[in-house]
């Protein structure tokens, strides 16, 4: 880099949502990584929620948890993904999480005295915030996505915070607006005029945009390049096609055809390095394999948050959706998943039996008394049918659950999240959480964030990652009660990751002897699998679903 000073694009949408704003900026970090610029990635949720984590994952899709715990948005996955970060809570803000320290900063007299306003207060702590992050991760460019749509009211501090930015420094600032240019059918034409509104009422922010990323059903032809570049004030070759895609890691490739790393490294004035030719190939390899997977490898997953009126949510489980993609690429599989409502195996045998014609099972992870007693039929079927099975979270409290009841004879054993009055709660609540329930204290205060496990030597799960000591994300207020281990262990299921004080079972599997994979985490492992490096137990699991076919 010729220039010292940290670099900051801001992404923003224009004309609907759920046009890709993550995924670019994942892309566009991961571009400029591969120019051996140090990238960090910032999300803004405009909502006035602290954090993701009091969201139903069917509002606002999957909780993503970082390392240090913050409960974030599912965008923040996307970034670590892309970019293989363990980002931080600094990496993420909400409207809520600003005027918090805002206010608090004045009741602490931190303003000497002096009004504190909406404007420039708001702004001035959404800037700090930025600039702190880009410190922390010493990044050489810093990725901002701004959420919502242009037009709304939600994000208007935050587009003010921006500009601020870009006064303050303009050669340090580059705005990137991501637009959807339709196809209306009757019209058979890709439509211009609202992207072209959508750059005005950015400029009514006072901000000009230094890039168009077009999404649309195809790429731009030349026409449409010239009628944006026209109306929305820049170069024709500021204008980049986002065509849709099969696949998201198809992005970045899609974007170095039209040598954005190149542009942006120019309109940010930076003279970067040649493109990293082993990595850029480490990656096209993995995009490719996404596609040419040959056989497929069925998978069930069981939940209750997939459907949400006509739509079917997989936005909430996306980790584990990708984590499981990412270990059957690996294998050159095409995992095929089918998402069943834990409720319709309440009652059926023979819903239960249709199990038969998946590879695996997957019980994710989930909250609350609803689809449980048909998560258990699940998994007692799994076990008796030895169909692979994997618990995450939820899924494995679940298995302990279902040992204990069919097992160990104890009919009504429960988790108190259930059945607080039941004789047998073998999965109870953690010491640690007793007075937060206690005073309602819900947001942020489980078990969250990065801990350590060590395993026992023998297992699918030593074997698996081929280490003793491992890191895995928690999210959970409930634990397999200490008291039942004994018993649990005695007949047969073994307890192979605790804490490192050994008072926590982090991982429950059956031995390979009595199961080909049987095993559920206490953690969430879907959080750290990456395109390039696949979570190891996802890829036993998947292992074990190809060796059910054989
Ligand atoms: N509801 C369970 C608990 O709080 C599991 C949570 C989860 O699956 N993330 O312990």
């Amino acid at each position: 880099m010729s220039k010292k000073e940290t670099k900051y694009i801001f992404v923003v949408g224009g004309v609907i949502s759920g046009v890709g704003k993550g995924v670019t900026v994942s892309s566009l970090g991961l571009i400029l990584k591969n120019r051996g610029l140090k990238v960090t990635a910032i999300k803004i949720d405009p909502y006035i929620n602290v954090d993701a984590g009091t969201m139903n994952p069917t509002e606002h899709g999957e909780v993503f948890v970082l390392s240090d715990g913050d409960e974030t948005d599912q965008d923040m996955g996307n970034y670590e993904r892309f970019l293989d970060l363990d980002l931080t809570r600094l990496n993420y803000m909400t409207t809520g999480r600003v005027y918090k320290t805002v206010i608090e900063k004045e009741r602490n007299l931190e303003y000497g005295g002096k009004c504190v306003e909406v404007v420039p207060h708001i702004p001035f702590e959404v800037i700090r915030r930025i600039k702190k992050a880009g410190e922390a991760a010493k990044a050489n460019v810093v990725i901002i996505e701004i959420g919502g749509t242009i037009g709304e009211y939600q994000n208007i501090l935050f587009l003010e915070a921006a500009r601020m930015m870009k006064i303050e420094n303009p050669e340090n600032v580059v705005f990137a607006m991501v637009s959807y240019l339709p196809t209306p059918g009757k019209i058979g034409e890709m439509k211009t005029k609202p992207t072209q509104h959508a750059v005005r009422t950015l400029n009514a922010s006072g901000i000009q945009p230094d890039m168009l990323i077009a999404r649309g059903e195809v790429s731009l032809d030349k026409k449409r390049k010239e009628k944006l570049s026209l109306f929305c004030n820049m170069p024709t070759d500021r204008v980049v096609s986002a065509p849709d895609v099969e696949n998201i890691y198809d992005i970045p490739l899609n974007f170095e055809k039209e040598k954005l790393s190149d542009k942006l490294c120019k309109i940010l004035g930076i003279v970067c390095k040649k493109p990293n030719v082993p990595s850029w190939n480490a990656w096209k390899k993995f995009a490719r394999h996404a596609h040419n997977g040959k056989k497929a490898v069925k998978i069930a997953m069981i939940g209750k948050y997939f459907e949400t009126g006509d739509f079917i949510l997989s936005d909430s489980y996306l980790s584990v959706i990708e984590a499981i993609k990412y270990s059957s690429y690996a294998q050159n599989k095409k995992p095929v998943l089918t998402w069943l409502n834990s409720a319709d195996f309440e009652k059926s045998p023979a819903k239960l039996r249709e199990l038969k014609k998946y590879d695996g099972i997957v019980i994710p992870g989930g909250f609350g008394s609803r689809g449980v007693e048909g998560k258990l039929n699940v998994v007692k079927f799994a076990r008796e049918n030895k169909i692979p099975y994997f618990g995450l979270c939820y899924g494995m409290q679940m298995m302990v659950i279902e040992y204990a009841r069919n097992v160990l004879g104890l009919k009504d054993a429960n988790t108190r999240e259930v059945n607080p009055s039941s004789k047998n709660i073998v999965i109870d609540v953690m010491e640690s959480q007793k007075e937060h329930l206690k005073n309602n204290l819900y947001g942020g205060s489980m078990r969250l964030g990065a801990y350590k496990a060590i395993l026992r030597d023998g297992t699918i799960a030593k074997n698996s990652y081929q280490k003793k000591e491992i890191t895995e994300r928690h999210r959970h207020r409930y634990e397999v009660n200490p008291s039942f281990i004994g018993d649990l262990e005695a007949k047969g299921l073994v307890f192979s990751g605790r804490s490192p004080d050994g008072h926590l079972m982090e991982i429950a599997e059956l031995p390979k002897s009595k199961h080909p994979f049987f095993l559920g985490t206490q953690f969430h492992p879907e959080f750290l699998a990456h395109p390039l490096a696949p979570h190891p137990l996802f890829t036993a699991f998947i292992k074990a679903c190809v060796g059910r076919r054989k």
